[in-house]
């Protein structure tokens, strides 16, 4: 008889461990509380814009190998796009200044070496001080391994931290923070063209995973929500879904890929992150100006990224705890102005919607880090994913993804024993 993996939570940790297994022959079933899948990652249709926008703008890079690996298997990678060459435009707010940071194309760091090419008014040394963050403990803050001072903090290392961990970055983990680093910067621009959903996550990450499982006969069920486990011996025996409950049988496993809350809340005991920290995100009705790029770093403003979308203009603030309650007219007010620097474009606000996630990710602080279980658990059916899981990342897409393909394969692992 096939065994059956049911995966409970349909974002992106739970989709890419239901592809990994859909495409090892196993039969998924895909358990999801709400009614659409992608969970922090996902798309709907505004009113207010009268478009379809994403929850919060996503930004890749080339260097997120397991991402753009799960986007390849379900037939999507073409659709995560961006510049040829790992190029990122500033401005900076308080000063006008534009600049351009261009990180070639090469698998080595070679354009710190060039004047050129780095954060204008910095010098190698600059760059050389950062060495400490990239092999830091995960237990080391980072305003203890690095100067988070001067120019090239200002203008590169606090925005890519910021977007990275979502904390001010001194207080973030200096081992996540090495790993982003290891990982991008210090691979060379080859890893780091930014890339994003053009057409909208769900379209390009959701979407044809849902319709790819579908078509290898996995069950997705949404409005489904796993209410409790039933335990034999040392392993799940039994789902509950309210009225509902499903056996497993003895060759059967369960992905639990649900966020820290519920996770703790099904299985009591078990150790996870219990802060978090907000996400902002601002979409405004507009066309965006010819000359705009995709990607737009600010500094010294309310926004710290805006991308340009077909008849849209959208906003990332991350570490946003301070703006949650903020009046959303007055909120939106803020940002346009700033919108408006930044991009050249003028006028009164246009249509526009925010999205404030409350608990967009963990707190990427060494004191939550500690927190974050591994996949396996104390069950031998039971695994867990899930960005929050300790996959060395920051909570991410990359993460999630590396999360959900770790589950898979002790699923798989568990198979041939
Ligand atoms: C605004 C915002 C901006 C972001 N920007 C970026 C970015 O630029 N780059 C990047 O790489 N990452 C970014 N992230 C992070 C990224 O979105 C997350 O890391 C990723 O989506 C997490 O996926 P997940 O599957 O681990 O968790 P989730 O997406 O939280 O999925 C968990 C799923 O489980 C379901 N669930 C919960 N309880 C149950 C239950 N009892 N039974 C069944 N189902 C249940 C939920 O409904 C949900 O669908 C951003 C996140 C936000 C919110």
């Amino acid at each position: 008889m096939q065994e059956i993996v049911h995966i409970i939570g349909a974002g992106i940790s739970g989709l890419s461990a239901a592809v990994r297994l859909a495409n090892a022959n196993f039969k998924v079933q895909v358990h999801e509380a709400t009614q659409q899948a992608g969970g922090r990652c996902r798309s709907y249709f505004d009113t207010a814009t009268d478009l379809t926008i994403d929850n919060g703008n996503h930004l890749l890079l080339s260097g997120n190998h397991h991402a753009l690996a799960y986007a390849r298997s379900i037939g999507t990678e073409a659709g995560l796009v961006g510049p040829k060459r790992a190029q990122f435009p500033f401005v900076d707010l308080t000063t006008g200044q534009r600049w351009q940071l261009d990180l070639g194309d090469s698998r080595l760091p070679l354009w710190v070496f060039d004047a050129a090419r780095r954060v204008p008014d910095t010098a190698l040394s600059d760059y050389i001080a950062l060495m400490p963050l990239v092999w830091s403990s995960p237990g080391r803050l980072v305003g203890d391994a690095i100067p988070c001072k001067g120019r090239l903090y200002q203008r590169l290392v606090q925005p890519l931290l910021l977007a990275a961990l979502n904390v001010d970055p001194p207080e973030g983990s200096a081992g996540l923070a090495g790993a982003v680093v290891r990982e991008t910067l210090l691979s060379g621009g080859q890893a780091c063209r930014p890339l994003i959903a053009r057409e909208g996550l769900s379209a390009v990450l959701v979407d044809p995973a849902i319709r790819l499982l579908q078509s290898r006969g996995a069950d997705i069920r949404f409005g489904h929500e796993l209410r409790g486990f039933g335990m034999v011996a040392d392993g799940v025996g039994e789902l509950r879904f309210g009225e509902e409950a499903i056996a497993l049988g003895s060759g059967d496993a369960v992905v639990l890929a649900v966020p820290p809350r519920p996770a703790a809340a099904l299985l009591p005991g078990l150790k996870t992150p219990t802060k978090f920290r907000a996400i902002v995100n601002a979409h405004f009705r507009v066309d965006p100006p010819q000359n705009m790029p995709p990607i737009l770093g600010v500094v010294g403003g309310l926004l710290e990224w805006l991308f340009a979308f077909p008849q849209r203009l959208s906003v990332t603030i991350s570490n946003a705890d301070r703006l949650v309650d903020m009046p959303r007219e007055e909120l939106a007010q803020a940002i346009w102005r700033d919108v408006c620097k930044a991009s050249g474009v003028q006028g009164d606000l246009p249509p526009w919607q925010i999205v404030r996630e409350r608990r967009a990710t963990f707190e990427a602080t060494p004191e939550q880090n500690a927190l974050r279980p591994g996949a396996r658990t104390a069950f031998k059916n039971l695994f867990l994913a899930g960005d929050w899981t300790d996959t060395g990342l920051p909570a991410t897409i990359e993460g999630s993804v590396r999360s959900g393909d770790r589950a898979a394969d002790l699923v798989l692992a568990m198979r041939q024993t």
